[in-house]
Protein backbone atom coordinates (compact mmCIF):
# COMPACT_ATOMS: atom_id res chain seq x y z
CA UNK A 1 0.00 0.00 0.00
CA UNK A 2 1.47 3.10 -1.26
CA UNK A 3 -0.69 6.35 0.46
CA UNK A 4 0.52 9.90 -0.79
CA UNK A 5 0.67 12.93 0.76
CA UNK A 6 -2.72 14.85 -0.38
CA UNK A 7 -2.37 18.69 -0.41
CA UNK A 8 -5.56 18.64 -1.84
CA UNK A 9 -8.32 21.56 -0.35
CA UNK A 10 -11.32 19.31 -0.11
CA UNK A 11 -12.10 16.89 -0.03
CA UNK A 12 -8.60 15.68 1.22
CA UNK A 13 -6.92 13.87 3.53
CA UNK A 14 -8.81 11.71 6.12
CA UNK A 15 -6.68 10.21 9.86
CA UNK A 16 -5.15 7.03 8.86
CA UNK A 17 -6.62 5.18 12.20
CA UNK A 18 -10.06 6.42 11.24
CA UNK A 19 -9.90 4.77 7.77
CA UNK A 20 -8.47 1.30 9.56
CA UNK A 21 -11.24 1.55 11.96
CA UNK A 22 -13.82 2.34 9.24
CA UNK A 23 -12.14 -0.50 7.49
CA UNK A 24 -12.51 -3.18 10.25
CA UNK A 25 -15.99 -1.95 10.70
CA UNK A 26 -17.43 -2.09 7.48
CA UNK A 27 -18.72 -5.37 7.69
CA UNK A 28 -20.17 -5.76 10.87
CA UNK A 29 -20.62 -2.74 12.98
CA UNK A 30 -20.85 -3.15 16.83
CA UNK A 31 -22.02 -6.91 16.20
CA UNK A 32 -25.01 -6.05 14.17
CA UNK A 33 -24.27 -7.98 11.34
CA UNK A 34 -24.13 -5.38 8.76
CA UNK A 35 -21.94 -2.28 7.81
CA UNK A 36 -22.78 1.75 9.13
CA UNK A 37 -24.28 1.95 5.73
CA UNK A 38 -26.84 -0.57 6.14
CA UNK A 39 -28.31 0.31 9.60
CA UNK A 40 -31.47 1.85 10.08
CA UNK A 41 -31.08 5.64 10.97
CA UNK A 42 -33.95 4.89 13.61
CA UNK A 43 -32.24 2.41 15.28
CA UNK A 44 -29.84 2.61 18.46
CA UNK A 45 -26.89 2.02 17.03
CA UNK A 46 -27.16 5.29 15.09
CA UNK A 47 -28.85 7.11 17.72
CA UNK A 48 -25.45 6.13 19.89
CA UNK A 49 -23.41 7.62 16.58
CA UNK A 50 -25.64 10.72 16.20
CA UNK A 51 -25.43 11.58 19.89
CA UNK A 52 -22.09 10.97 19.97
CA UNK A 53 -20.53 13.18 17.37
CA UNK A 54 -22.52 15.50 18.73
CA UNK A 55 -21.19 15.64 22.08
CA UNK A 56 -17.64 15.34 20.81
CA UNK A 57 -18.19 18.14 18.61
CA UNK A 58 -19.16 20.21 22.17
CA UNK A 59 -16.69 18.79 23.74
CA UNK A 60 -14.12 20.01 21.42
CA UNK A 61 -15.36 23.32 21.56
CA UNK A 62 -16.45 24.21 24.87
CA UNK A 63 -19.76 24.39 24.18
CA UNK A 64 -22.92 22.99 26.38
CA UNK A 65 -26.25 21.32 25.38
CA UNK A 66 -27.38 25.14 24.69
CA UNK A 67 -26.08 24.77 21.83
CA UNK A 68 -27.31 22.46 18.87
CA UNK A 69 -25.08 20.96 16.53
CA UNK A 70 -27.14 19.58 13.56
CA UNK A 71 -25.87 17.64 10.50
CA UNK A 72 -27.30 18.53 7.33
CA UNK A 73 -26.80 17.41 3.60
CA UNK A 74 -26.18 19.95 0.90
CA UNK A 75 -22.62 20.97 1.19
CA UNK A 76 -21.31 24.07 2.30
CA UNK A 77 -23.05 25.75 -0.40
CA UNK A 78 -26.41 25.20 0.27
CA UNK A 79 -25.97 27.56 3.98
CA UNK A 80 -25.07 30.39 1.41
CA UNK A 81 -29.13 30.04 0.73
CA UNK A 82 -30.00 28.78 4.33
CA UNK A 83 -28.64 31.40 6.36
CA UNK A 84 -30.83 34.48 4.66
CA UNK A 85 -33.81 32.08 3.96
CA UNK A 86 -34.11 31.73 8.28
CA UNK A 87 -32.43 35.21 9.36
CA UNK A 88 -32.21 37.88 6.64
CA UNK A 89 -35.99 39.52 7.95
CA UNK A 90 -37.53 41.89 5.96
CA UNK A 91 -36.70 45.41 7.05
CA UNK A 92 -33.19 44.01 8.10
CA UNK A 93 -30.21 43.90 5.81
CA UNK A 94 -27.33 40.61 5.67
CA UNK A 95 -24.06 42.06 6.00
CA UNK A 96 -21.33 40.22 4.58
CA UNK A 97 -17.59 40.47 4.74
CA UNK A 98 -16.18 39.76 1.40
CA UNK A 99 -12.93 37.80 1.51
CA UNK A 100 -13.19 35.18 -1.16
CA UNK A 101 -14.91 33.55 -3.65
CA UNK A 102 -17.44 31.45 -1.01
CA UNK A 103 -17.86 34.71 0.98
CA UNK A 104 -18.70 36.57 -2.52
CA UNK A 105 -20.98 33.62 -3.26
CA UNK A 106 -22.61 33.69 0.09
CA UNK A 107 -23.39 37.59 -0.60
CA UNK A 108 -24.95 36.87 -3.67
CA UNK A 109 -27.53 34.07 -2.95
CA UNK A 110 -28.30 35.88 0.16
CA UNK A 111 -29.10 38.87 -2.43
CA UNK A 112 -31.31 36.44 -3.87
CA UNK A 113 -33.50 36.85 -0.55
CA UNK A 114 -33.47 39.90 0.83
CA UNK A 115 -30.97 43.88 1.12
CA UNK A 116 -27.46 43.03 1.60
CA UNK A 117 -24.11 45.41 2.40
CA UNK A 118 -20.35 44.84 1.81
CA UNK A 119 -19.33 45.80 5.40
CA UNK A 120 -15.65 44.85 4.22
CA UNK A 121 -14.03 43.80 1.03
CA UNK A 122 -10.84 42.78 0.25
CA UNK A 123 -11.80 41.98 -3.78
CA UNK A 124 -9.72 44.59 -4.91
CA UNK A 125 -6.97 43.23 -3.94
CA UNK A 126 -7.10 39.95 -4.93
CA UNK A 127 -8.72 38.64 -2.28
CA UNK A 128 -5.18 38.97 -0.17
CA UNK A 129 -5.99 39.77 3.24
CA UNK A 130 -8.91 39.10 5.87
CA UNK A 131 -10.22 42.47 8.28
CA UNK A 132 -8.95 43.85 11.19
CA UNK A 133 -10.79 44.87 14.41
CA UNK A 134 -12.62 48.15 13.40
CA UNK A 135 -12.17 47.53 9.94
CA UNK A 136 -15.54 46.08 9.20
CA UNK A 137 -18.63 48.48 8.53
CA UNK A 138 -22.00 46.94 9.35
CA UNK A 139 -25.28 48.84 8.40
CA UNK A 140 -27.55 49.92 11.98
CA UNK A 141 -29.97 47.48 10.97
CA UNK A 142 -27.94 44.51 10.42
CA UNK A 143 -29.48 41.19 10.71
CA UNK A 144 -26.28 39.59 11.22
CA UNK A 145 -22.95 40.09 10.17
CA UNK A 146 -21.15 36.81 7.98
CA UNK A 147 -17.89 36.14 7.62
CA UNK A 148 -15.72 33.24 6.22
CA UNK A 149 -13.17 32.43 8.84
CA UNK A 150 -10.48 30.63 6.32
CA UNK A 151 -10.67 31.31 2.51
CA UNK A 152 -9.73 28.22 1.36
CA UNK A 153 -9.09 29.41 -2.14
CA UNK A 154 -6.87 32.29 -1.38
CA UNK A 155 -5.17 31.28 1.24
CA UNK A 156 -6.40 34.04 4.32
CA UNK A 157 -7.79 33.13 7.92
CA UNK A 158 -9.14 35.50 10.26
CA UNK A 159 -6.19 36.04 13.12
CA UNK A 160 -9.02 38.11 14.90
CA UNK A 161 -13.21 37.73 14.96
CA UNK A 162 -15.18 40.85 15.22
CA UNK A 163 -16.99 41.99 17.80
CA UNK A 164 -20.54 42.19 16.70
CA UNK A 165 -22.72 43.58 20.25
CA UNK A 166 -25.76 43.14 19.58
CA UNK A 167 -25.46 41.31 16.19
CA UNK A 168 -25.18 38.21 15.60
CA UNK A 169 -22.15 36.60 14.25
CA UNK A 170 -22.41 34.19 11.66
CA UNK A 171 -19.15 31.87 10.39
CA UNK A 172 -18.66 29.71 7.06
CA UNK A 173 -15.75 27.43 9.11
CA UNK A 174 -15.74 25.29 6.09
CA UNK A 175 -11.92 25.22 6.26
CA UNK A 176 -10.84 25.50 9.47
CA UNK A 177 -13.45 23.99 11.59
CA UNK A 178 -12.05 22.18 14.10
CA UNK A 179 -8.58 22.80 13.41
CA UNK A 180 -7.67 25.45 16.41
CA UNK A 181 -9.88 26.46 19.13
CA UNK A 182 -12.64 29.27 18.07
CA UNK A 183 -14.24 31.83 21.17
CA UNK A 184 -17.67 30.38 20.33
CA UNK A 185 -18.92 33.30 22.89
CA UNK A 186 -18.92 35.99 19.79
CA UNK A 187 -20.65 33.42 17.75
CA UNK A 188 -24.37 32.77 16.82
CA UNK A 189 -23.85 29.83 14.15
CA UNK A 190 -21.18 28.59 12.60
CA UNK A 191 -20.77 25.83 9.85
CA UNK A 192 -18.66 23.98 7.95
CA UNK A 193 -18.96 21.16 5.17
CA UNK A 194 -16.87 17.81 6.61
CA UNK A 195 -14.98 17.35 4.10
CA UNK A 196 -12.06 19.78 4.93
CA UNK A 197 -10.87 18.75 8.67
CA UNK A 198 -13.22 16.76 9.54
CA UNK A 199 -14.69 14.08 7.51
CA UNK A 200 -16.12 12.94 3.91
CA UNK A 201 -18.30 15.26 1.94
CA UNK A 202 -21.94 15.16 2.13
CA UNK A 203 -22.55 16.47 5.72
CA UNK A 204 -22.52 19.67 6.69
CA UNK A 205 -21.93 20.51 10.56
CA UNK A 206 -23.95 23.32 11.86
CA UNK A 207 -23.23 24.82 15.69
CA UNK A 208 -25.25 27.26 17.06
CA UNK A 209 -27.29 28.69 19.84
CA UNK A 210 -30.69 26.97 20.24
CA UNK A 211 -32.58 30.56 20.93
CA UNK A 212 -30.75 31.73 17.44
CA UNK A 213 -32.42 28.68 15.48
CA UNK A 214 -36.05 29.32 17.09
CA UNK A 215 -39.15 31.10 15.95
CA UNK A 216 -38.29 30.61 12.08
CA UNK A 217 -40.71 31.09 9.42
CA UNK A 218 -43.42 28.36 9.29
CA UNK A 219 -43.61 28.97 5.61
CA UNK A 220 -40.10 27.75 5.38
CA UNK A 221 -39.47 24.08 3.39
CA UNK A 222 -39.54 22.01 6.04
CA UNK A 223 -35.73 20.83 5.20
CA UNK A 224 -34.86 24.13 4.75
CA UNK A 225 -35.66 25.22 8.14
CA UNK A 226 -33.21 25.25 10.59
CA UNK A 227 -35.58 24.92 13.69
CA UNK A 228 -36.76 21.73 11.79
CA UNK A 229 -34.02 19.97 12.14
CA UNK A 230 -32.82 21.03 15.03
CA UNK A 231 -36.01 19.67 16.58
CA UNK A 232 -35.86 16.08 14.97
CA UNK A 233 -32.10 16.30 16.52
CA UNK A 234 -31.26 15.93 12.49
CA UNK A 235 -33.17 13.36 11.83
CA UNK A 236 -36.42 15.27 10.43
CA UNK A 237 -35.34 12.86 7.21
CA UNK A 238 -32.70 10.07 6.42
CA UNK A 239 -29.19 11.79 7.45
CA UNK A 240 -25.98 10.50 5.59
CA UNK A 241 -25.39 7.82 8.43
CA UNK A 242 -22.26 6.86 7.01
CA UNK A 243 -20.86 10.22 7.02
CA UNK A 244 -21.78 11.40 10.29
CA UNK A 245 -20.26 8.09 11.32
CA UNK A 246 -16.71 9.55 9.91
CA UNK A 247 -17.12 12.51 11.45
CA UNK A 248 -17.63 10.72 14.79
CA UNK A 249 -14.55 8.95 14.47
CA UNK A 250 -12.76 12.06 13.31
CA UNK A 251 -13.98 13.74 16.27
CA UNK A 252 -12.76 10.94 18.58
CA UNK A 253 -9.23 11.25 17.09
CA UNK A 254 -8.92 14.98 17.41
CA UNK A 255 -9.54 14.33 21.28
CA UNK A 256 -7.35 11.63 21.38
CA UNK A 257 -4.32 14.36 20.02
CA UNK A 258 -5.51 16.45 22.79
CA UNK A 259 -8.10 18.70 21.41
CA UNK A 260 -7.81 22.01 19.41
CA UNK A 261 -5.43 23.58 21.29
CA UNK A 262 -2.77 20.82 20.44
CA UNK A 263 -3.78 20.88 16.73
CA UNK A 264 -3.46 24.59 16.50
CA UNK A 265 0.33 24.41 17.63
CA UNK A 266 0.58 21.15 15.25
CA UNK A 267 -1.11 22.95 12.38
CA UNK A 268 0.74 25.89 12.77
CA UNK A 269 4.09 24.24 13.02
CA UNK A 270 3.45 22.56 9.79
CA UNK A 271 1.98 25.80 7.92
CA UNK A 272 5.38 27.21 9.41
CA UNK A 273 7.26 24.57 8.04
CA UNK A 274 6.02 25.36 4.55
CA UNK A 275 5.96 28.93 4.52
CA UNK A 276 9.07 29.20 5.43
CA UNK A 277 10.42 27.50 2.52
CA UNK A 278 8.28 30.14 0.50
CA UNK A 279 10.16 32.72 2.26
CA UNK A 280 13.31 31.45 1.83
CA UNK A 281 13.02 32.49 -1.89
CA UNK A 282 10.47 34.98 -2.12
CA UNK A 283 11.18 35.72 -5.88
CA UNK A 284 10.83 32.51 -6.86
CA UNK A 285 8.26 31.11 -4.64
CA UNK A 286 5.43 34.62 -4.67
CA UNK A 287 2.68 34.01 -1.72
CA UNK A 288 -0.83 35.45 -2.69
CA UNK A 289 -1.81 36.14 0.95
CA UNK A 290 -0.23 39.17 2.60
CA UNK A 291 2.11 37.56 5.47
CA UNK A 292 -0.14 39.16 8.83
CA UNK A 293 -3.46 37.40 7.07
CA UNK A 294 -2.28 34.01 6.11
CA UNK A 295 -3.38 30.82 6.66
CA UNK A 296 -2.43 27.92 8.63
CA UNK A 297 -4.88 25.46 6.20
CA UNK A 298 -4.06 26.64 2.78
CA UNK A 299 -0.82 28.12 1.43
CA UNK A 300 -1.46 29.86 -1.68
CA UNK A 301 1.78 30.74 -4.22
CA UNK A 302 2.64 31.35 -7.28
CA UNK A 303 6.05 30.40 -9.43
CA UNK A 304 7.84 32.74 -12.42
CA UNK A 305 5.68 30.90 -15.18
CA UNK A 306 3.08 28.26 -15.84
CA UNK A 307 5.30 26.05 -17.14
CA UNK A 308 7.24 25.63 -13.81
CA UNK A 309 4.12 25.13 -11.79
CA UNK A 310 3.29 22.65 -13.96
CA UNK A 311 6.84 20.88 -14.02
CA UNK A 312 6.55 21.31 -9.95
CA UNK A 313 2.95 19.72 -9.96
CA UNK A 314 4.43 16.88 -12.08
CA UNK A 315 7.74 16.34 -10.08
CA UNK A 316 5.73 16.69 -6.69
CA UNK A 317 3.50 13.93 -7.73
CA UNK A 318 6.40 11.95 -8.93
CA UNK A 319 7.84 12.12 -5.29
CA UNK A 320 4.19 11.46 -3.70
CA UNK A 321 2.56 14.79 -2.96
CA UNK A 322 -0.73 15.29 -4.94
CA UNK A 323 -3.35 17.95 -5.01
CA UNK A 324 -1.15 20.85 -4.70
CA UNK A 325 -2.91 22.54 -7.92
CA UNK A 326 -4.20 25.81 -6.97
CA UNK A 327 -8.29 26.27 -8.03
CA UNK A 328 -9.06 26.47 -11.17
CA UNK A 329 -10.37 30.38 -10.61
CA UNK A 330 -6.44 31.44 -9.90
CA UNK A 331 -4.31 29.08 -11.01
CA UNK A 332 -0.48 28.52 -9.36
CA UNK A 333 -0.34 26.34 -6.30
CA UNK A 334 -1.84 25.59 -3.13
CA UNK A 335 -1.03 23.72 -0.15
CA UNK A 336 -3.66 22.69 1.63
CA UNK A 337 -2.30 21.42 5.29
CA UNK A 338 -5.62 20.47 7.14
CA UNK A 339 -5.99 18.01 10.35
CA UNK A 340 -4.52 14.97 9.21
CA UNK A 341 -2.02 15.95 7.24
CA UNK A 342 1.28 14.88 9.08
CA UNK A 343 3.98 17.06 9.92
CA UNK A 344 6.11 14.86 7.46
CA UNK A 345 3.92 15.80 4.87
CA UNK A 346 4.78 19.62 5.04
CA UNK A 347 8.56 18.43 5.48
CA UNK A 348 8.50 16.22 2.56
CA UNK A 349 6.83 19.23 0.64
CA UNK A 350 9.82 22.05 2.24
CA UNK A 351 12.40 19.69 1.14
CA UNK A 352 11.13 19.55 -2.10
CA UNK A 353 10.51 23.11 -3.09
CA UNK A 354 14.05 24.15 -1.59
CA UNK A 355 15.54 21.33 -3.99
CA UNK A 356 13.47 22.22 -6.94
CA UNK A 357 14.10 26.37 -6.16
CA UNK A 358 18.06 24.71 -6.38
CA UNK A 359 17.40 23.24 -10.20
CA UNK A 360 15.35 25.49 -11.62
CA UNK A 361 15.90 29.08 -10.20
C1 LIG B 1 -15.29 24.22 0.34
C2 LIG B 1 -15.92 25.44 0.87
C3 LIG B 1 -17.28 25.73 0.67
C4 LIG B 1 -18.19 24.92 -0.22
O1 LIG B 1 -18.46 23.69 0.27
P1 LIG B 1 -19.34 22.63 -0.56
O2 LIG B 1 -19.52 21.56 0.46
O3 LIG B 1 -18.56 22.22 -1.75
O4 LIG B 1 -20.61 23.28 -0.92
C5 LIG B 1 -17.80 26.86 1.26
N1 LIG B 1 -17.03 27.67 1.99
C6 LIG B 1 -15.71 27.45 2.18
C7 LIG B 1 -14.91 28.41 2.99
C8 LIG B 1 -15.13 26.33 1.61
O5 LIG B 1 -13.82 26.11 1.80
Amino acid sequence: MARVYNFGAGPSMLPLPVLEQAQRELLDYAGSGMSVMEISHRSALYEDINAKAQENIRTLLGIDDNWAVLFLGGGGSLQFSMIPMNFLTPGKVGAYADTGNFAHKAMLEAAKEGEVAVAYSSRESGYDRVPKTGEIQMPPQSAYLYITTNNTIFGTEYQEYPDTGRVPLIADCSSDILARPLPMEKFSLIYGGAQKNIGPAGVTVVIARRNFLRGRDENLPSMLNYETIMNKDSMYNTPPVFNVYIVKLVTEWILSRGGLESLQIANTRKSSIVYAAMDAHPDFYTGRARKDSRSIMNATFTLPSKELEAKFLAEAAEAGMVGLKGHRLIGGIRASMYNAMPQAGCERLAAFMEDFYQKNC
